[in-house]
């Protein structure tokens, strides 16, 4: 018998603040019943709506069923709703209960490329395996970086002390999330460009695409620091930031001068400078961890969603070489705009692809879809702010723009397509 065709997709956008939550509703003509594919679920600063509330909308919309669950990369505002409490409960439990066909993940989730594995596989080379553990030191790392947030407590360090606090704890482990999210169905896929997905039960008549991320065998540039030592580095660097925390005092008997008159200039200068440096680490991190996301593009009937997580320019870029990754972003319905609407998410060259934009095509415009929450991450004065201005003004221009700023109160939007 041949797979019932798709007829319709609803697209739900969840308003959880600084994060993304999505759900595609896919629904089949006669006695097939609709499938639910849930993308990502996280927040970093909630805005209306506990993560609580959102479960229960999720459950509500899918009708107690999920097909399949995507985590596009392990950071907490896309992750955390998967976190099962201390007793096995919280919102982690509730997407659990909606027992998912299949989870997909990308490869450097496979415990496999674990270089702890107990039953190492060859499947990843010592270099890729290399990057996990990298990525790993990085997390602890992060974790002691949000703590020293705590130390910019003088007038004019609130931005140092919100990004830093915000950066270091999007990047922490998120551990039991993860865990959760491996052993929440019978099959998890550990997804990597150009993966062959079998998703025909789950999905019967779509096509899921996956254009990234590569494997280091595929491209080295998602991995920007190459050599071994690197491991060390990032390792060395979180045992000297929780050293940091409860510094070795020198000359514990001596008398100490609070904060003289003589010494403010330099010392609020040596303490800017000090926030900026750590800043700068952990936007690396960030952006190490960005790199690892998912880019799956749904081929529902006639219609193309795009969702890129947080992927940044150089996960993008190997694929964007590939004709044929670039015949499928020409014909883009739905783009769920990357990383927030930061500048550095949106190559250009990505989005000069997109051909139903409104001046291009006015009779069938695409939409897209932002979910973010203006204040947190970057700053307008040296033009990194999150969303881009830009960016949002040239979505607002080309597409059917969605964003959860917009939103008057509601938990949820939805848009349908006829496929
Ligand atoms: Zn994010």
């Amino acid at each position: 018998m041949p797979a019932p065709k798709p007829e319709s997709v609803d697209i739900i956008t969840y308003e959880v603040g600084f994060g993304d939550c999505f759900l595609l509703r896919i629904h089949y003509p006669g006695q097939t019943r609709s499938r639910s594919v849930l993308i990502d679920f996280g927040s970093t600063q909630k805005n209306n709506f506990s993560l609580g509330q959102v479960s229960q909308k999720i459950k509500s919309d899918c009708g107690g069923k999920l097909d399949v669950v995507v985590a596009t990369h392990r950071h907490k505002d896309h992750v955390h709703g998967f976190t099962l409490s201390s007793k096995n409960r919280g919102t982690g439990k509730v997407i659990r209960d909606l027992q998912p066909g299949a989870v997909i993940m990308p490869w450097t989730e496979d415990p496999d490329a674990d270089p702890k594995a107990r039953q190492p596989t060859k499947r990843y080379s010592a270099h890729e395996k290399s990057l996990v553990k990298r990525l790993g030191n990085m997390q602890a790392l992060a974790g002691a970086l949000a703590e020293q947030s705590k130390m910019f407590t003088f007038a004019g360090e609130k931005g140092i002390r919100t990004q830093l606090k915000a950066l270091g704890e999007n990047n922490l482990g998120n551990a039991s999330a993860m865990k959760n999210l491996r052993t929440m169905s019978p099959r998890t896929y550990y997804a990597y460009h150009n993966m062959k997905l079998r998703l025909s039960r789950e999905l019967p008549g779509v096509k899921v695409h996956v254009l990234g991320p590569p494997t280091l065998k595929q491209s080295a540039a998602i991995e920007k620091q190459r050599s071994r030592d690197q491991d060390e580095f990032w390792h060395l660097q979180a045992s000297a930031a929780h050293e940091a925390l409860d510094p070795l005092q020198l000359f514990p008997n001596a008398r100490e001068i609070k904060n003289p008159v003589w010494g403010r200039w330099t010392r609020r200068r040596l303490r800017k400078a000090r926030g900026e440096e750590l800043l700068s680490i952990v936007r690396s991190l960030d952006h190490a961890m960005n790199n690892t996301s998912l880019i799956l593009l749904f081929e529902i009937g006639n219609k193309k969603l795009l969702f890129p997580g947080d992927a940044q320019y150089e996960n993008w870029m190997y694929c964007l070489e590939k004709k044929w990754v670039k015949d499928l972003l020409r014909g883009v319905d739905v783009y769920k705009v990357g990383h927030h609407g930061s500048l550095n998410a949106t190559p250009k060259t990505m989005l000069g692809l997109f051909q139903k934009t409104r001046s291009q095509h006015p009779g069938e415009v695409m939409h897209s879809l932002l979910s973010t929450k203006a204040g947190v991450h970057g700053s307008v004065d040296n033009q990194t702010e999150v969303p881009r201005g830009k960016l949002v003004n040239k979505l607002t221009q080309e597409t059917q723009l969605t964003s959860t700023q917009n939103f008057d109160g509601e938990i949820s939007r939805m848009i349908s397509l006829e496929v």
